[in-house]
């Protein structure tokens, strides 16, 4: 730390992503990407007249890809902002709708940028603790801004358009945020209930269930007036946060939803396959709605299992909260590399048997 850091920012402890190594020699199933490419309609954007048209700063609008968007959700255009990233848009939505008056809620295991926002924005956040199951509780989100994944993340659990609906109606004063980064593997979308409370705003990826995490879009949906306080920070901040690149590849990915749909029903395939497998092999795998698996066998501490995954070339992810700590989250990777997967956790369960 240098003399010169805005002490405000001293104790700040930054969001660790998940690693991201250089070799590719690993089977990469750390970070929720998706084991599948772009569709061919994106990948065809890659060329020399995309890349001769970087002399130009983007659309800060991001005009065309909000109105496919606005289209395919059915709301209109001014109900869509668009960012580099959901992070971005949580970011954007610490700062618009987080106080010092009331606290941020979120669960006490969930997406850990979560509380990094908190922190970044001196908000002060109420960690409401997960129910015994790993469930959220509907009823104990109350008197603050509400931010919920779901499905929730590590461990894939997801709540039902009604329990959301009782927590948007039980907090007509606050605004809730529904992260639905991975709600098209098989959770429920609440977004339609955008159109009938002005506190809601869901906020979703191109990142998992598009193909494009290294693309970084992100988007929400809510009334014009929210949508307005989001950009009126985007705005300043970084109006071109979205590369003309990105604006491009991702109208052409609402033209190959059939592609992604395609992808993801394929990865819950996977995914059910996986669980049944590791079930067989004594684990326990919490129900999930997302592109990973959130799994623990309690003869095999998770930083054990972890490392040993990661010495034979497998990368999960692994936290040393102690709610969790005997838990890795394993991502849905193509077949082959979750037979790969489901084999060596069999090797590594007999040798620390
Ligand atoms: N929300 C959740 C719950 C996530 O797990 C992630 C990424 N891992 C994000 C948001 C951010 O995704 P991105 O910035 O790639 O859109």
């Amino acid at each position: 730390m240098s003399r010169f850091l805005n002490p405000r920012y001293a104790k700040l402890e930054a969001y660790v992503p998940g690693e991201q190594p250089t070799e590719c020699h690993y089977i990469k199933l750390n970070t929720n990407e998706s084991p599948f490419p772009p569709s061919p309609e994106v990948l065809a954007l890659a060329n020399a007249d995309q890349a001769a048209l970087l002399r130009l700063y983007p659309d800060p609008d991001c005009g065309t890809l909000r109105k496919k968007l606005a289209a395919y959700y059915q709301v209109s255009e001014q109900n869509v902002i668009v960012a580099n990233g959901s992070d971005d848009i949580l970011n954007l939505a610490f700062m618009a709708f987080g106080s010092t008056e009331y606290p941020v809620c979120f669960p006490d295991i969930t997406y850990g940028f979560y509380s990094v926002f908190s922190d970044l924005h001196g908000i002060s956040s109420r960690k409401i603790p997960l129910e015994t199951d790993f469930s959220i509780n509907p009823d104990q989100y109350r008197d603050g801004f509400i931010v919920l994944a779901n499905p929730n993340a590590p461990t894939g659990l997801s709540l039902s358009v009604a329990q959301i609906e009782s927590i948007v109606k039980a907090n007509p004063n606050h605004v809730v945020l529904i992260d639905e980064a991975y709600v098209d593997f098989g959770g429920q979308s609440c977004v339609e209930l955008t159109r009938q409370y002005d506190n809601l705003l869901v906020v979703m990826t191109f990142s998992k269930s598009r193909n494009l995490a290294g693309a970084r879009i992100g988007f929400a949906v809510g009334t014009i007036a929210l949508i307005d306080d989001l950009n009126r920070i985007k705005n300043s901040i970084n109006p071109y946060s979205v590369n003309r690149f990105s604006l491009a590849i991702g109208t052409a990915a609402i033209d190959s939803q059939t592609y992604y749909d395609t992808c993801c029903q394929e990865i819950i395939r996977i995914r059910e396959t996986t669980a049944a497998k590791l079930k067989a092999l004594g684990f326990t795998v919490i129900p999930s709605h997302g592109n990973f698996l959130f799994i623990k066998k309690e003869t095999l501490a998770g930083d054990k299992f972890y490392h040993a995954l990661r010495a034979h070339g497998i990368l999960a992810r692994h936290w040393d909260h102690k709610r969790i700590c005997d838990y890795i989250r394993v991502s849905i990777g193509t077949e082959a590399e979750m037979e790969t997967f489901v084999e060596t956790t069999q090797a590594i369960t007999k040798e620390f048997l």
